[in-house]
């Protein structure tokens, strides 16, 4: 991941610089850095600050910004080994292996193994070649070559707030999410894919600083509810790990495979992922009502209703709603030359054709359009042909907390 990053970056990155504190100042904040390898210290001054320091963040801690959840749910090491495991797995290879002494996830085909389990009373003094061993089973007499040992938090909390002024909390900073689901990473980038449009607009002056709060409005809702998901999904692993447990103890027959209970709805979890619906200021709602999932954690119903994702639909031959959707608005309709000619100025807008099979899935006429912010989400409805000619450089401006025209 981190070389897709980097590559992606057209900013300069410095690994081993730390940042010790932040200065607020009435248009800037002040970051105070230390540089590790060239040793010195230096200031950088920001119009914002994006806090994405992880579940530890120093930037939460001296803003000193409360959490609330459980907390830390387990202390848990992680151990990559290399070892010959394919004649237990061919059969039925898995992202992810749950056995009574801790999980084994596969890394790379050429053999290389993580093994996450109860981090010992002394780690310190551990064998961890042989605890390897011992979890893989009597039976295996397997030799892991132990690469790597890491020892951490499994930390269960949202942040009370994600912004601080001109500083904004992001990822495992604003939510420590348990594991358990593969949650984690996702909120936290879909996090910065909600807000650093709306960073781009206040720099680049076609939204207003108020826009910055529709973040929090937006996030925060899914953090709580993400964490809801992946709590739950970790005491039900502690259950199941536990009653594998118990079998092996009493000798108790056990089926060839504890069934877990949520192993149905593990990793299908499209409802926190894609289903996520926005109501703040940055959304025009039009008062349908919205889709009825039976269980808004797995089950994800697609829909154009302003706040949703803009789903999948084919604009063209292998063209995508979701390739159409960048750094601007855009504006899908079965009847673009009619709302090319209305302005835009100054915001970013792309006009579509929406072909006329999907106007019934999107709700619009064939003279209606569905306006799509950066982040694929949808910021307003015209059902059919809107009435006045300045109704998208209002919507527009209302959407972006921008002063009225
Ligand atoms: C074993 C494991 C498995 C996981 N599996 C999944 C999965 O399958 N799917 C998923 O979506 N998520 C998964 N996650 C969660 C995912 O890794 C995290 O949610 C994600 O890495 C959070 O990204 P982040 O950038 O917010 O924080 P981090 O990745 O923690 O990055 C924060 C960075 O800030 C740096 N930093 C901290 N303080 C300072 C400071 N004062 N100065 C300078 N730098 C600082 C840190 O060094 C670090 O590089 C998993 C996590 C673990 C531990």
């Amino acid at each position: 991941m981190e070389p897709i990053l980097l590559a992606a970056a057209d900013a300069p990155v410095r690994f081993g610089v730390e940042l010790l504190g932040l200065t607020e100042e009435p248009e800037s904040v002040v970051a105070h850095l230390v540089d590790h390898p060239h040793g010195g210290g230096m200031h950088v001054r920001a119009r914002y600050v994006l806090a994405a320091d992880g579940a530890n963040s120093t930037v939460r801690q001296r803003l000193g910004i409360d959490t609330t959840g459980p907390g830390a749910m387990a202390a848990v090491t992680t151990v990559v080994f290399d070892a010959d495991l394919h004649t237990w797995c061919a059969d039925q290879p898995a992202g992810v292996y749950f056995t009574a002494h801790g999980s084994f996830l596969p890394l790379y085909p050429e053999g290389g193994w993580a093994w996450l389990a109860p981090t010992p009373e002394d780690p310190h003094g551990a064998d961890w070649a042989d605890l390897v061993s011992r979890a893989l089973g009597p039976g295996a007499a397997v030799r892991a070559d132990v690469l790597r040992v890491q020892h951490w938090v499994m930390n269960a909390f949202v942040a009370e707030r994600f912004r601080h002024d001109r500083i904004l909390l992001a990822g495992d900073a604003a939510h420590a999410l348990p594991i358990i689901g593969g949650l984690g990473m996702n909120t936290g980038i879909s996090d910065v894919h909600n807000l650093c449009w709306k960073l781009a607009g206040v720099l680049r002056g076609w939204a207003g600083p108020s826009l910055l709060d529709t973040y929090a409005t937006e996030r925060q809702p899914v953090a709580h509810l993400t964490l809801r998901q992946a709590v739950a999904n970790t005491h039900l692993m502690f259950q199941a790990q536990s009653l594998r447990q118990q079998q092996l103890r009493t000798g108790e027959a056990a089926p060839a495979r504890v069934e877990l209970p949520w192993s149905d709805r593990y990793f299908a979890q499209l409802g926190l992922v894609l289903g996520v619906t926005y109501r703040s200021a940055a959304v025009l709602t039009d008062g349908s009502p919205p889709p009825e999932p039976s269980d808004v954690g797995t089950d994800y119903v697609p829909t154009a209703e302003p706040g949703h994702r803009m789903p999948h639909l084919w604009l063209g031959r292998d063209r995508s709603t979701l390739d159409a959707f960048g750094e601007w608005f855009t504006l899908l309709t079965p009847d673009p030359t009619r709302w090319e000619r209305r302005s835009a100025t100054p915001w970013p807008l792309r006009v579509e054709p929406l072909a006329d099979e999907h106007t019934g899935r999107c709700g619009v006429s064939p003279e209606g359009a569905l306006l799509i912010r950066p982040d694929g989400h949808v910021s307003a409805r015209w059902r059919d042909r809107p009435p006045g000619g300045s109704v998208l450089v209002h919507a527009l401006a209302t959407v972006t907390g921008s002063a009225p025209l």
